[in-house]
């Protein structure tokens, strides 16, 4: 979507693109253990000082979507759910003018109590994460025996009239790299739109292996054995999923996010915010910049507007996973709000 504000007020960087597409992360904290997301006994969390409150966590975003022409807000985690201001925060955002559109990645625990808040509260849409269709594997990949739950939490969020609600699974090797068309079929069946990720070099445990990663090709390659994906019309545009309509699947589409594989940086018009009030240009970048320490030191709307736009203009071309001097970021996908 193109910035409703001034030219010179938008997240411009050096390479022309526009950041309209802000992803907040409101924890750090998670009541799962994704394997390839968090070690086992958790992280240290940040210190409850440093987490922006939930009016801070407001004030950011109104100046995002005023004064920066973000269009878009996407509450992330950790797992946001477990944040209590969730509903007052997006009542907030949805108040504000131009509206932006809200939407919520979650894993789905603690979403079948919560759905209808969430819609009522001016919530539009939802991206729920699971990665199998079993629940003894979803009990080995998190490390908890909450896939009833995530079922529960998907159900609710259909009910509720959240539209679409889509799957993002990831898939690992000899974990559930079988799993594409059984996730598919039951994507189907329920009237769900499902997004593969490519796993990324994003966990704490800094376990990632290229050469184990599965790949948006031979996702796609598996998923075609059993299903015939026909070319989606709908413009990409930034959007990180190349998208297909299956065949016989009532208009619903698949997805992949090739990240790794087949990046999308020159499209990207992201910008994100983490739990305690960093900004940064990039799941991958190493710089973040403060904006809790202004905002908390007195910066008026102007100035925090003025940092948050000086910090995207040196956002990097790519995410140069594939250049040797590549370094993960020390902050893992957990803390930076996925
Ligand atoms: N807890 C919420 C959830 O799981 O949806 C929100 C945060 S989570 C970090 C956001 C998304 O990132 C999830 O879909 C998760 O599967 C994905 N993710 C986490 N670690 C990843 C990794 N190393 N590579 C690719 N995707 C990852
Ligand atoms: Fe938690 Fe989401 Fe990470 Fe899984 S992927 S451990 S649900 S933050």
């Amino acid at each position: 979507m193109n910035s409703p504000v001034a030219a010179g007020s938008a997240l411009v960087d050096r390479f022309g693109r526009v950041a309209t597409d802000l992803r907040v992360s409101l924890t750090d904290r998670c009541n799962l253990r994704c394997s390839y997301c968090m070690p086992a006994e958790g992280l240290p969390w940040l210190p409850a000082p440093h987490l922006l409150t939930d009016a801070e966590v407001i004030r950011l975003i109104t100046v995002a979507v005023r004064q920066l022409g973000v269009t878009e807000v996407r509450f992330t985690g950790g797992e946001p759910l477990l944040r209590p201001g969730l509903p007052a925060i997006v009542a907030a955002a949805a108040a504000l003018r131009p509206r932006p559109t809200l939407s919520l990645t979650t894993n789905g625990i603690g979403l079948a109590r919560t759905a209808t808040a969430l819609r009522d509260a001016g919530l539009d849409r939802v991206n729920v994460s699971l990665d199998t269709v079993d629940a003894d594997r979803f009990a080995a990949l998190t490390r908890r025996r909450r896939h009833h739950d995530v079922l529960a939490g998907l159900a609710a969020a259909r009910e509720a009239g959240l539209r679409p609600v889509k799957i993002n699974s990831v898939l690992l090797r000899g974990v559930n790299d079988d799993e594409a068309p059984a996730l598919l079929r039951f994507a189907l069946a329920n009237s769900y739109e499902l997004r593969f990720i490519e796993q990324m070099p994003l966990d704490a445990q800094h376990g990632w292996d290229r050469a184990r990663m599965v790949t948006a090709t031979e996702i796609l390659a598996a998923l075609r054995a059993e299903f015939t994906l026909l070319p989606d019309p709908a413009p990409r545009g930034g959007a990180p999923a190349e998208t297909w309509l299956v065949a016989g699947g009532d208009g619903l589409r698949v997805g992949v996010i090739g990240s790794v594989t087949r990046p999308f940086c020159g499209d990207c018009d992201r910008t994100r915010l983490t739990a305690d009030g960093q900004v940064r240009a990039c799941l991958f970048a190493t710089e973040e910049s403060d904006l809790r320490g202004a905002l908390r030191a007195g910066a008026d709307d102007e100035e925090l507007a003025r940092r948050w736009r000086a910090a995207m203009a040196g956002k990097r071309a790519g995410h140069g996973i594939d250049d040797p001097s590549f370094l993960q970021p020390s902050r893992p996908m957990s803390a930076i709000g996925g």
